[in-house]
Parts: structure tokens; C-alpha cells; sequence
């Protein structure tokens, strides 16, 4: 099959690779009609996430129909059409019982590996490194799913993938980003980072009931997105003062909730030069916050880093709420919402192209270019 594998930092291609096999009785296999690039996807691609080889399969955000079940599947069939969460969780370990799936304690197979390299063992997550699994991605034709009675919810509505493809991860990471947020009705909700989870991050705040949502990027097309779809009021960090704008926004008192949806590439950690003289969005975001608010932390960080603001968040009385997303809690009640019509989650699609077209899309995500917010492919 065709497969978009990683060659390096910066690097990226298509190759042909072997298809996929059941290899346990509780796999399917889906082959993929839609498949998104995520900015967790930019760690790999700018070379910053270890234990990356050469060859491997990326993609964390497929949808397709399932070809093959394993002996051991009971929840789903040949010729259904289904959205695959990023998070593979075993769904019987505590952590699993107790809804933190992407903690789940069995899924990954390297967990030793990952106990030695981080002192701790995740989910597997799909084309994410040896370390969290070393589990082939879904920027494939084809996709072999580990736990399969676990994962993927069935999507039975004519609802086009569009619809229905960011349950795999950045509906419910944007969800789960303004839930972290302790929101409730009449807050005013700081979001930095309009990128496709700062977009789902605002919908969300909006529909959890939050009175204000004050969304904070430097992008152009993404600003216009987050006012024109998600009702935010927006901040251009490069021509306001976040700080000063948000306490004139709040009679001085801070937002009551501050989601951090940039994660490290605000810290000039992609390595892109021109990166790393943006503001420190943790510190801001402590600044910001009001005395005894939550700061919510989707936005992902790989290794230690320095300089975080332990005494002032200690003294203001914060509480920080992070994690990568338990995907598989919100996809019933998130299908859900799209199904009635709350929400359209195709709002954030800017590019929709053959997978073959994967690696310049890459790039173009990466440096923003041609307007470029959502990436699309459909092998
Ligand atoms: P993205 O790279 O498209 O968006 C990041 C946005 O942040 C960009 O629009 C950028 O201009 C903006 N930004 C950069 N520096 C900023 C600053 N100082 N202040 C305000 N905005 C700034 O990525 P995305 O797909 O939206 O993902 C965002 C983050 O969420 C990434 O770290 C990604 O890894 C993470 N993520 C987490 C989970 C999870 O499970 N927790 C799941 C998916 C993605
Ligand atoms: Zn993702």
C-alpha cells in the first residue's frame, strides 16, 4: 500500500510499504477514505520527538471502513465506517476503567522504553514514535487498529467524513482543553493558539457556557477564524500586549480560565529560528490568569523545561489541568453534538488533497503558508 513515512527531521515521503495484517485476535484492519495532519504531527516532522526510524508510518487522525476483524472483535464488522481515536487503550486496565485512556497502562508495547526515556508509560499512540508504541500510522491506505472493540465508534449517519473525522482527536482534545478549564456559565475564557485545537478549543468554551472566550494568535486567517466561527474576540499578540488587553478586558482581574492550545513550539523547540523569541506562553498564561482560576493545558510538551512560574502559580492559587486527550470518553456524547447539528466540525478544513500530496502539505501546515489551517488527505 501507499503510506507517508518519516525520513528524518524536515523529511517526509510517500512510500510503498507492506500492507497491514491482523497480528492479534482483537485487531481490525480499516482502509482509510480520510486522514488528517495534526500539529502534534509537527514535533515529529521538525525532528524533536525521540525514537523516530527511519520508514515510519505517520498519521493519528484516520477514518475508513473496516476490511477485517479479528477472531476476538465483537463490537465491529466487515463494511462498517468508522473514525479511529489517536489514543490505543486496552479498555480493562485501571487507568482505562477509570476513563483515563490515554494513561492506559498495557497498550504500549515499548513500555519499557518509554519508563526509561520519560520515567513513565503512556497509551501507544498511532504513528508516534518507538517509544509510545511504535505503532504504524494512518496517513496509509490502510491501517491495522489495535483493541478494536476499544477504539473506534461506528458512524452509521450519512454525515460526510468531514464531519465526523476530528473525533478522532481534535474535537475532543479542543473539548477536553475548555472542560480542563473548569468553565462555568458567565467566565471569560483565554485561549492562546488558534490553530485547528485552539478552534475546537473555543467552540467548546462557547458551548460549555462561557460568557467571553478571548482568543490570542499572531495568524492572520486563523484570528478571522476564530472571530468568524467561534464568536472569540481575538488579541494579535505581535501588536497588542496580551497581558494589558486581557485585564482591560476583565476589570483587571484576569480570565477565569487560560487554555494553553500552542503547547512547544511557542518556545522555539521546532527549531525554526524565527520561533523562539514568542512570548512564554505558560508564563503569560499564569500572568493572565485570575487569582484561583485553572489553566488548561492541551497543548503539548515533550521534555523538562525551565523557567515555568512554579511561585506564582503556587501563591495565585491556580490549578492546571493537562493530558493528552482521553479520546475515546467523548466520542459518543461529541458524535452526538455533530449529529444534531451543534457543531460542523469541517469549519477548520483548508486543504483537502490526495495522500500523494502529503509532504508538500506538511510543509505548507507547518510554515502556515496558502492560508493553510486543516490539512485533509484521502489516500
Ligand atoms: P498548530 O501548530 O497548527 O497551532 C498552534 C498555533 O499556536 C498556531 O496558530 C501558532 O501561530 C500559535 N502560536 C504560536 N506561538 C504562540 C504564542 N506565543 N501565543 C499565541 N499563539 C501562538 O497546532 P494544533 O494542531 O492546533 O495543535 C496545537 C497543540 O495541541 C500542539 O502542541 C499539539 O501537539 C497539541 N495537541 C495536543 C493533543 C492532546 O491530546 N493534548 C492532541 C492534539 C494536539
Ligand atoms: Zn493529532
Amino acid at each position: 500500500m501507499r503510506a507517508l513515512t518519516w525520513q528524518g527531521e524536515g523529511n517526509v515521503r510517500i512510500d510503498d510499504v507492506p500492507d497491514p495484517e491482523i497480528e492479534e485476535p482483537t485487531d481490525a484492519i480499516i482502509d482509510i477514505t480520510a486522514t488528517a495532519i495534526c500539529g502534534s504531527d509537527l514535533h515529529l516532522y521538525d525532528g524533536y520527538m525521540p525514537s523516530m526510524q527511519e520508514g515510519d508510518v505517520l498519521g493519528h487522525e484516520p477514518m475508513g471502513e473496516v476490511i477485517e476483524v479479528g477472531d476476538e472483535v465483537e463490537t465491529l464488522e466487515e463494511g462498517d465506517r468508522v473514525v479511529v481515536p489517536f489514543t490505543i487503550s486496552c479498555g480493562s486496565c485501571w487507568f482505562c476503567e477509570n476513563g483515563l485512556y490515554s494513561l492506559c497502562d498495557t497498550s504500549n508495547p515499548n513500555a519499557e522504553m518509554a519508563q526509561e526515556a520519560m520515567g513513565h508509560s503512556p497509551a501507544a499512540l498511532f504513528g508516534y514514535s518507538h517509544m509510545l508504541g511504535g505503532v504504524a500510522g494512518g496517513q496509509a491506505e490502510q491501517l491495522r487498529v489495535p483493541y478494536a472493540d476499544v477504539g473506534p465508534v461506528k458512524v452509521d449517519s450519512d454525515l460526510p467524513d468531514e464531519q465526523v473525522l476530528f473525533l478522532s482527536d481534535i474535537f475532543p482534545t479542543g473539548y477536553m482543553g475548555a472542560e480542563n478549564a473548569d468553565i462555568t456559565e458567565g467566565d471569560t475564557v483565554a485561549i492562546w493558539g488558534c490553530g485547528p485545537v485552539g478552534q475546537f478549543a473555543i467552540q467548546s468554551a462557547q458551548m460549555l457556557g462561557a460568557d467571553r472566550v478571548v482568543a490570542i494568535d499572531r495568524v492572520p486567517e486563523r484570528l478571522d477564524m476564530a472571530r468568524e466561527h467561534g464568536e472569540a474576540e481575538t488579541i494579535d499578540y505581535e501588536d497588542e500586549d496580551v497581558y494589558d488587553r486581557l485585564m482591560d478586558m476583565t476589570s483587571g482581574r484576569g480570565p477565569d480560565g487560560c487554555i494553553d492550545a500552542v503547547g512547544s513550539e511557542a518556545h522555539g523547540l521546532h527549531g525554526i529560528s524565527d520561533e523562539a523569541d514568542r512570548p512564554y506562553v505558560l508564563q503569560q498564561a499564569v500572568r493572565c490568569c485570575r487569582k484561583g482560576g485553572t489553566l488548561s493545558m492541551p497543548g503539548v510538551y515533550i521534555d523538562t523545561m525551565d523557567d515555568f512560574p512554579i511561585g506564582p502559580l503556587m501563591n495565585k492559587a491556580l490549578t492546571v489541568k493537562t493530558g493528552q486527550t482521553h479520546v475515546q470518553r467523548y466520542l459518543d456524547p461529541l458524535l452526538e453534538r455533530i449529529e444534531n447539528g451543534d457543531i460542523d466540525p469541517s469549519f477548520v478544513i483548508t486543504h483537502e488533497e490526495p495522500l500523494e500530496n502529503g509532504p508538500d502539505l506538511y510543509q505548507t501546515f507547518r510554515d502556515k503558508e496558502d492560508d493553510c489551517i486543516k490539512v485533509v488527505l484521502t489516500p
